[in-house]
Parts: structure tokens; C-alpha cells; sequence
């Protein structure tokens, strides 16, 4: 897809040089997508790339030909990387999310989580002034940086929580959240930060996002299974949040006073055992074994009880879209796991 858009022009005549401004046809924007491999890193590689932008997206340990393996707590390999790509847009999605894996192995999750952060903040912004040097033109060219966090940085003891209520995190993996906030916002005062609750989306085990995981629980007829009936969770479909980067990403180029937090959240609330009985549901599975789990679990890291987010400041700016709703979602997300692939067109049909 060809973007026009308005191009400022160096035109060279003997003896002087003059900027004219033209209305031009300009090639698809460059986008970096950070966590390329991971569960939102592919599905925002896919929004931006479906919508004209020329995507670069990086990995680590999955990283596969047409992703650059690139280890973001390597100073070097970030600056490295900016060069080469030189890009409009950075969403940073690459993160260790596990909250007890953060727990067990924190400085390396703070290694990711928060200097890894920290470097692309501050390489954004050079590279921004390397494109403003070079091309004499700041308001087309510059790397807006996108930073994607928790509600985990809420205690989730007071919701719905606004973009400037006061963040408490309970575990280490939201304070290191927090931290790469903060990061961000001291390094790159222009860049946004975009807050979502659990995802989940098309998986290549169903091991990869908390919500899908559940299919496991949900095909062990057998046993009886208790799940989790205190923590209130705003399941969020990984591609509606994609939409939502690029939204975000194409109206800041335009825009500078799209910039600070955001909230991003799908509406319907489910415990564990509820998300749990709704994929029975869907499936038209059995669901009498799952079993109401009404005390909290003593687990490594605490979770906020119910961090929803409020989100009125996409939706007041038209930057939001409408969730998907979590049934037909699940299904789209689960049917390659079902042995019988009939819901394949339940779904599209
Ligand atoms: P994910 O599926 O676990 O993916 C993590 C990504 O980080 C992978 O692409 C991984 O690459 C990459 N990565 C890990 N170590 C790296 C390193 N040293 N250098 C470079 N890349 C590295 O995570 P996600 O669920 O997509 O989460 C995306 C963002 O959303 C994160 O910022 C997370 O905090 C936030 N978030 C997620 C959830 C959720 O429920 N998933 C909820 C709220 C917020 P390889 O796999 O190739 O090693």
C-alpha cells in the first residue's frame, strides 16, 4: 500500500536551495516491533503489516528467518539495531510477563523488563534527532516510541483505575513494569504508554497466554478441577490491542499531544473458573469437574484482586476499538487444538 501524505522537498537550483512543501505519495512508514515472536509482538506484526507499514520485527530464542534475533539487554545490539532499521514507530513489546518467573529470576527480568526499556527510549530519541539533522523535517520523520505495560502496576484494591491513579504494585514483574514506565516517559517524554490487562490470541501452544492455558483444565473431564473464583480479569484478545498500536501510532505522528499513559481493556469480567466455563461452553464441553476456587491461592508473586482499567482516554480520542467479544474470540484462538476442526467454521461463518 502507497501512503500520501504531505512531503517537505530540498530542491537544488543554481546558486540557492529551497524547501517546498508538495502533496506527495510517500512509501509505507517503517514500524520496529519488539517481542515479534511472543504473543502480542505477532499479532501487532501482522495489524501494521496488513495496514501498508514495513515491518521489522525482532526475537530472541524464537527468533526465525524474517525476524532479526536480536538480545534487547545488549546495549550494543540496540544501538545497532536503530541504525540499521531507522524506524517511524517502535512498539516495544518484548518482555518477561511471567510474574513467578520474574520472581525466581529478577535480575534478568529487570535486565529486559527495565534497562532494555530504558536503552530504547533513549536510542529512539537520538534517532529522531539523527532523522531531524538529517532530514531537515520533524514532523515526518522520528521514532515514536510505544511502550506496552500491566495493570499489574495497580494493587487492584480501588477500581476502575484511571491514567492517573497512583500505581502500587504487588509483585516484582509489576514494579518492573512500572520502572520501564518510568523509563520511558524520563528518556522519551513523547512516547506513549499503553496498559492492557491478560491477553491472549492465536497461540502456538496453548501453554503461551494464562486464558488459553485453561483448555487444558477444561478437556481433563476426568478429574475434578479447581480454578481460581476470586481474581476479577478483563480477558483482552492480543489482535484488538494490535489495533489499538496502530491506531495509537498513526494519529501521534500527526498528533504530538497523543503521548503519556493509555488504557486499553476488553469489557467482559471473568474469574479463571468463569473464563474456564465459558470455553466449555463454547466447545460444548462438559464443565461439572471445574470447581470454584474462592480463596486466594498462596502462590510467589500476589496479584492485584481486580485491577480493571478504565479506558474513557482512547475512547474520548476515537483511538479505540470495540473488543472483540471473549466466546467467538476463544473459539478463533482454540479451534487448532480441537480435534475436530469443525469450529473452524463456526467461526468464520
Ligand atoms: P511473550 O509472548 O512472553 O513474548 C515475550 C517476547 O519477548 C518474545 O518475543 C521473546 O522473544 C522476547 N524476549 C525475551 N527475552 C528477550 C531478550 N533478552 N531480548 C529480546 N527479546 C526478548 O509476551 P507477550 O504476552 O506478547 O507480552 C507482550 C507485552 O505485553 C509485554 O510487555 C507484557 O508485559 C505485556 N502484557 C502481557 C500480558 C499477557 O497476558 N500476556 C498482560 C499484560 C501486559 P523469544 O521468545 O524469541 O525469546
Amino acid at each position: 500500500m502507497i501512503r500520501t501524505g504531505t512531503e517537505l522537498r530540498i530542491m537544488f537550483s543554481p546558486g540557492r536551495v529551497r524547501l517546498v512543501q508538495e502533496e506527495a505519495v510517500v512509501p509505507g512508514l517503517r514500524v520496529l516491533v519488539t517481542g515479534a515472536t511472543g504473543l502480542l509482538g505477532r499479532a501487532v506484526c501482522r495489524e501494521f503489516q496488513n495496514n501498508g507499514w514495513l515491518v521489522t520485527g525482532t526475537g530472541y530464542r524464537r527468533a526465525r528467518p524474517r525476524l532479526l534475533r536480536c538480545d534487547l539487554t545488549d546495549e550494543d545490539a540496540i544501538k545497532g539495531l536503530l541504525q540499521e532499521c531507522q524506524p517511524d514507530v517502535i512498539v516495544h513489546c518484548a518482555a518477561e510477563r511471567r510474574p513467578d518467573v520474574v520472581e525466581r529470576h529478577t535480575e534478568a527480568a529487570v535486565n529486559l523488563n527495565v534497562h532494555a526499556t530504558s536503552t530504547l527510549a533513549k536510542e529512539a530519541v537520538l534517532d529522531r534527532h539523527h532523522h531531524i539533522t538529517t532530514c531537515l523535517c520533524a514532523a515526518l520523520c522520528g521514532s515514536f516510541f510505544l511502550y506496552i505495560s500491566s495493570d499489574y502496576v495497580f494493587d487492584g484494591r480501588n477500581p476502575p483505575y484511571g491514567e492517573d491513579d497512583s500505581p502500587n504494585p504487588l509483585n516484582v514483574y509489576g514494579r518492573s513494569k512500572l520502572e520501564g514506565e518510568r523509563e520511558t516517559m524520563r528518556h522519551c517524554p513523547g512516547a506513549v504508554v499503553l496498559r492492557v490487562p491478560v491477553l491472549f490470541g492465536e497461540v502456538e501452544s496453548v501453554m503461551e497466554s494464562a486464558v488459553t492455558s485453561l483448555w487444558l483444565k477444561v478437556q481433563e473431564v476426568t478429574e475434578s478441577c479447581t480454578l481460581d473464583h476470586c481474581q476479577q480479569r478483563f480477558p483482552t484478545d492480543a489482535r484488538d490491542v494490535a489495533a489499538v498500536c496502530r491506531k495509537l501510532s498513526e494519529r501521534a505522528r500527526q498528533d504530538p499531544s497523543i503521548r503519556g499513559i493509555f488504557h486499553f481493556s476488553a469489557k467482559e469480567q471473568m474469574t479463571k473458573y468463569e473464563m474456564a466455563v465459558a470455553i466449555a461452553q463454547a466447545f460444548k464441553l462438559p464443565s461439572n469437574h471445574l470447581i470454584p476456587l474462592t480463596e486466594q491461592p498462596a502462590v510467589a508473586a500476589p496479584r492485584p484482586i481486580n485491577s480493571q482499567l478504565n479506558c474513557s482516554r482512547l475512547e474520548l480520542l476515537n483511538l479505540s476499538v470495540e473488543p472483540r467479544p471473549f466466546t467467538s474470540a476463544v473459539i478463533d484462538c482454540l479451534w487448532p487444538f480441537t480435534p475436530d476442526k469443525r469450529w473452524r467454521q463456526t467461526v468464520f461463518h
